[in-house]
């Protein structure tokens, strides 16, 4: 496939950010004074997103986890400057001086193996998208077919022709899904996966409400050698809390996932695996080939979150899905649409809302962020993927809200601020102070070891 890109005229200006923000942009920093003060123009609307979307909202948003005070710390420690390319190990580096280094990595991949209970891990991705470019580049040659599930089923675009799928030149087919139940047809996976053959099937759902078969796709793709490849990115917390299916387990090959999503670590990527002949494919992918500096201080936080999700994980995962699932049926009992309403409407920590009725998605997640409620608009099975930019479904996630130590009392409540909000039937600045006043009545994260003593940036409330 060859692309032609043609000159742009001169005049022209080319631009995929809001020309209106990034103009906002220019005239502060035009009336700023000097740098310091351009500076302080970034101090300023960081702490305006702290004090709103840290203190005042109602985060619903599937993707995001509040980090412990102590993971959120080593964001800003000192190893964070230090450059550290290579294997762990003084005879793996470029650079000399990785002593400590070495300690922080090696229990970063330690503490990965036991919460996944994996033989192999690597720390080094920045991104989990990246996870997924390691795990096409290792396993997969140009023009090699492989299955993947599509955007209205919850697809991301990591595993399709818009993502690393497609940068590799993958030959993408679709893992063939049930619209109702919202899991794989497997009849139909197993007819057209034995047609395709693909090398690699990819499970990987960003709307995720059901655990995916994995043993028996595993089995039908064994047959003339294909793997199964997980993208956990947003089951991985729950998978690591004993939650969720168990990948590695079924079948899977690898496994990948976002550790700032329901892991609840710094955002990045994870990644493990089992089988001894993957370790060279994989590693050399990550290294020289996606990784270089790979930012210390977040594995150091990718590390504590992993310590804290040894002692919390499991409790902490299980609540988040009881949340879901009060939510969810809340949201039912009061007249909204839920999918899989006929099933217990999901087995993670996601509800998923279709809210045609109401004026699409994003109508909807823009209108309750008015009230402080936080979501996002999604597609749907009825969706097609045309539709991409004005889907029927609002995605819901209880992460953060049950970190805060909510539960299923306040899966209620919130449910009675967004009908509010649904039927226009209170007025937007009370509905809004609510959801403030909730929010400001559980102050104290849960689900993380006390840090009295740690003084510093790790001193902030946490039970
Ligand atoms: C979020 C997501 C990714 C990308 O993960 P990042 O950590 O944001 O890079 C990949 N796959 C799926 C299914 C996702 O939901």
């Amino acid at each position: 496939m060859t692309t032609t890109i043609a000159a742009a005229a001169p005049e022209t200006t080319v631009e995929v950010h809001d020309p209106e923000v990034l103009a906002w942009a220019g005239d502060v920093l035009d009336r700023a004074a000097d740098p310091r003060q351009m500076r302080q123009a970034v101090l300023d609307a960081v702490a305006r997103n702290a004090r709103w979307r840290g203190d005042e909202c109602l985060n619903l948003l599937a993707p995001e986890a509040p980090m412990s005070p102590t993971v959120r710390g080593l964001l800003a420690a000192e190893v964070g400057q230090r450059a550290a390319e290579g294997h762990i190990g003084p005879a793996n580096r470029w650079f000399a001086g990785t002593a400590h280094i070495d300690e922080i990595e090696a229990l970063c991949v330690e503490l990965l193996k036991r919460v996944f209970g994996a033989r192999y891990a690597d720390h080094r991705l920045v991104a989990s998208m990246l996870g997924n470019l390691a795990v096409y580049t290792a396993l997969t040659a140009p023009g090699d077919a492989i299955m993947s599930v599509t955007q209205p089923f919850g697809g991301h675009s990591s595993n399709r022709g818009d993502g690393p799928a497609g940068v590799r030149g993958l030959r993408i087919h679709d893992v063939p899904m049930d619209p109702v139940e919202l899991e794989v047809d497997l009849e139909a996976f197993a007819r057209t996966a034995r047609t395709i053959q693909p090398k690699i099937v990819a499970l990987g759902a960003s709307m995720t409400l059901f655990p995916f078969p994995v043993a028996r796709m595993a089995e039908i793709a064994g047959e003339w050698g294909g793997r199964i490849f997980f993208d956990g990115a947003h089951q991985l917390g729950l998978i690591g809390g004993g939650q969720f299916q168990d990948p590695l387990r079924e079948g899977a090959a690898v496994l990948t996932g976002s550790a700032g999503k329901t892991f609840s670590g710094p955002q990045s990527g994870v990644i493990v695996w089992n089988d001894p002949a993957l370790t060279g494919p994989l590693t050399d992918a990550i290294f020289p080939t996606l990784a270089a500096t790979h930012q210390v201080n977040r594995v150091a936080a990718l590390a504590a979150a992993a310590a804290e999700f040894l002692a919390f994980g499991r409790e902490y995962m299980a609540q988040i899905v009881t949340n879901a699932q009060a939510l969810a049926a809340a949201l039912h009992e009061r007249g909204v649409p839920m999918l899989a309403a006929h099933k217990g409407f999901t087995r993670t920590h996601q509800a998923i809302a279709d809210v045609r009725a109401h004026g699409g998605g994003e109508s909807v997640a823009f209108r309750l962020a008015k009230v402080n409620i936080i979501t996002n608009k999604n597609l749907i099975p009825t969706d097609k993927p045309e539709d991409w930019n004005r889907p029927s479904g609002l995605r819901i996630g209880t992460t953060e809200v049950t970190r805060w130590g909510m539960q299923e009392p306040e899966m209620a409540r919130i449910a009675d601020l967004m009908v509010d909000v649904l039927a226009e039937r209170r007025p937007v600045a009370a509905v809004k102070q609510d959801a403030i006043d909730l929010r400001r009545s559980f102050p104290v994260l849960q689900y993380c070891f006390p840090n009295n003593g740690l003084g510093g940036i790790y001193n902030t409330p946490c039970k």
